[in-house]
């Protein structure tokens, strides 16, 4: 079974928060170096506890995500880049959130743990560019480093949208 992911499923830009699919492997990686004082500065004078009705996660538990979401994937590319098997199965973020309570996340600590995440995500593309991997997602199917690199930009991009939505500075 391949799953809908990407364009397809978000809209091309995305219906919410605007990313673009077509923007290119470059877009992606420097939209993602710029990530973590974006994120910074968004929450400046926010406590991270605020949150939406209609939202699951508060602000500390979208970027808990974010952290994890772009270290889980920076350690798939780092293991395909050093010859592990390419196929990779799905983690539950859902159940990663309960266990990590990610909404008692603390603030000062979250938005830390996703700029060393984000650091971490930028070297293992270095890594893993030349050697040009490929992996093989049991629900999305083969992914190229530069879908990769999209789907990792377009999920922390869009959960910052969801800080803003939470923050109303949309
Ligand atoms: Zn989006």
């Amino acid at each position: 079974m391949v799953d809908h992911w990407g364009a397809p499923l978000y809209g091309d830009p995305c219906r919410g928060c605007g990313f673009t699919w077509a923007g290119g492997q470059a877009g992606s990686i420097s939209l993602m170096r710029s990530l973590p004082d974006s994120i910074d500065e968004l929450v400046i004078g926010a406590t991270g506890t605020e949150r939406l009705p209609d939202l699951g996660w508060n602000i500390s538990g979208y970027i808990a995500h974010m952290t994890d979401n772009t270290q889980i994937w920076a350690e798939r590319l780092i293991g395909v880049a050093r010859g592990a098997d390419p196929h990779v199965v799905p983690y539950d973020p859902d159940l990663l959130a309960e266990s990590r309570h990610y909404n008692e996340v603390s603030l000062q600590g979250a938005t830390w743990s996703f700029r060393v995440a984000a650091e971490n995500w930028l070297s293992a593309i270095d890594e893993a560019a030349p050697a040009g991997i490929v992996m093989l997602h049991s629900v999305r199917g083969t992914m190229e480093l530069s879908d990769v690199i999209a789907s990792n930009a377009h999920d922390a991009y869009h959960h910052r949208w969801d800080v803003r939505r939470i923050l109303r500075k949309v």
